[in-house]
């Protein structure tokens, strides 16, 4: 297994680190606990020569290592959806790696002491104003949690009784969570109100200034947080592949093969899996439909080499599970639509089951965040600069096309790319940021190491 990352990362749990419900070495499994006997190298592919069958990628270090395949399993997943809307690629933040987790949860807790610090009431209410755009469950979720972080730390200190807090979050569809059954979407929509958080459907931005948005009713917005949470694209190491993809995933047939290349197997956020459920349309991009597909590629790679038979992917989706912090949760298991307290315990045992490892730690962190509460420190130790948004490598236009077999992929069969470090743009950093950075983390305790790289 060649990842850019040394441990699998349970991204439903996400928003928790971001707002500190949960520490972020929870949600990172390790994967030499979880995958005994395999051989794990960490780096970031950027040669796949089909025609050759090989693969090559480039270590954290920069030192190179390169393989001979039989079988492919490309399981690169996604990246962010970056829009071209002036100033998001400098001054919002996305949402999708654990250090952007590490930096948000820095940052919301930096901003309430900056505006309780402040002598200038604009100033404290610019930094007591959180701005989220996309309301499906990962805007939706960072927003209903966000909102009640950043609330208790504003009752904690008396310079700031009379600033509001502000949550807007911001989205093109009609409703929150705009891809999901209606109740999930009605008891969101509640839970978000009751926290405050003002709902802006149909409506986005149309720049991003420093210290302010523009929304696209021509509202301006003084905010120093811009959180992007507009969805995601296929990685781009699956387009770069030239191989026939469907917005961006690579098209496999029901097996999870590739058309024409039956050593290239698909499955995930990055392939194009038709859904027998949905007349053949690709499945969503979801942990649900990636881990079954991970098991069936597993499979049907052992029939490819005569042990037990290949089969297709058949699943129904078995209900969503949306996190809204504390003892409020919207979940629909089975079809059957849940809210409050009974839908946080379905959700909990839900991401409790579906985890590879730590759930103990998980369990522990919810225990104590209900009992002794949550520890507001901000370090600073990831910085803006060290999360930015795949700027240099935006959605290619014809991305968001009914699904075509895109015709702009380039012919060769072998792909090069740069280390990800080398993508940093020049980005105003926040300027709160207090802390010198440094470019990785590394978390040790015990006989567990996870390291948060720079995504
Ligand atoms: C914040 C958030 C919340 C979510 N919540 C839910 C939820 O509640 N329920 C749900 O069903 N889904 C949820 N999802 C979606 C779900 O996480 C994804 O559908 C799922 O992770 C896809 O799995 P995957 O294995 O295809 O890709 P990923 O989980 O993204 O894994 C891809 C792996 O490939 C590695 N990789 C990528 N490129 C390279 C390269 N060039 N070289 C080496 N390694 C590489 C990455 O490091 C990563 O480890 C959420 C997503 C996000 C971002």
């Amino acid at each position: 297994m060649i990842d850019q990352q040394d441990h699998f990362l349970y991204l439903p749990l996400l928003p928790e680190v971001a707002v500190g419900t949960l520490e972020p070495r929870r949600i990172a499994v390790p994967l030499a606990d979880s995958l005994r006997g395999a051989d794990i190298r960490l780096g970031s592919v950027d040669q796949i020569d089909i025609d050759e069958r090989s693969i090559a990628w480039v270590d954290p270090d920069g030192g190179r290592g390169q393989v001979q395949y039989d079988r492919l399993v490309l399981a690169a997943g996604s990246t962010h959806k970056l829009l071209p809307i002036p100033g998001v690629a400098e001054y919002a933040h996305g949402f999708r790696s654990l250090p952007e987790a590490i930096y948000l949860r820095d940052h919301l807790v930096r901003q309430v002491e900056l505006a309780s610090a402040s002598m200038d009431p604009a100033e404290q209410r610019a930094r007591l104003t959180f701005v989220t755009v996309g309301a499906g469950y990962t805007g939706t979720e960072v927003a209903a949690q966000g909102a009640t972080l950043t609330s208790l730390l504003a009752e904690s200190r008396p310079t700031l009784r009379n600033i509001p807090v502000r949550w807007l979050l911001l989205d093109l569809a009609p409703r929150v969570l705009p891809e999901l059954d209606q109740a999930l979407s009605r008891t969101a929509t509640r839970v978000l109100r009751q926290r405050g958080v003002e709902i802006h459907t149909e409506q986005s931005l149309t720049e991003a200034m420093p210290g302010k948005v523009r929304l696209s009713t021509g509202e301006e917005v003084a905010a120093h947080t811009l959180i992007w949470c507009v969805g995601v694209r296929p990685d781009p190491l699956v387009a770069e592949l030239g191989l026939p993809t469907d917005k961006g995933r690579l098209i496999v047939g029901p097996d999870l093969g590739v058309p024409g290349h039956p050593e290239i197997i698909a499955c995930g956020d990055a392939a194009a899996v038709p859904d027998h459920t949905r007349g053949g349309a690709p499945t969503a991009m979801t942990a649900q439909h990636a881990t079954r597909q991970g098991r069936l590629a597993a499979r049907n790679i052992a029939a490819s080499f005569g042990y037990g038979r290949s089969s297709t992917y058949r699943h129904h989706d078995l209900g969503f599970v949306v996190e809204l912090g504390g003892a409020d949760a919207a979940a629909n298991p089975l079809g059957v639509p849940l809210s409050g307290f009974p839908a946080a315990i379905i959700t909990r045992s839900y991401h409790l089951l579906s985890m590879p490892g730590n759930r103990l730690r998980v369990a522990t962190d919810w225990v104590l965040d209900a009992t002794v509460g949550r520890q507001a420190t901000q370090f600073g130790i990831v910085r803006g600069e060290h999360v930015p948004l795949e700027a240099t490598r935006p959605a290619p236009p014809n991305e968001n096309a009914d699904p075509v077999t895109n015709p702009a992929q380039p012919s060769k069969r072998s792909i090069r790319r740069c280390d990800s470090s080398s993508h940093e743009t020049p980005r105003k950093p926040d300027s709160s940021g207090p802390v010198e950075g440094v470019p990785r983390l590394r978390f040790l305790r015990g006989r567990r190491a996870v390291q948060a790289g720079r995504p």
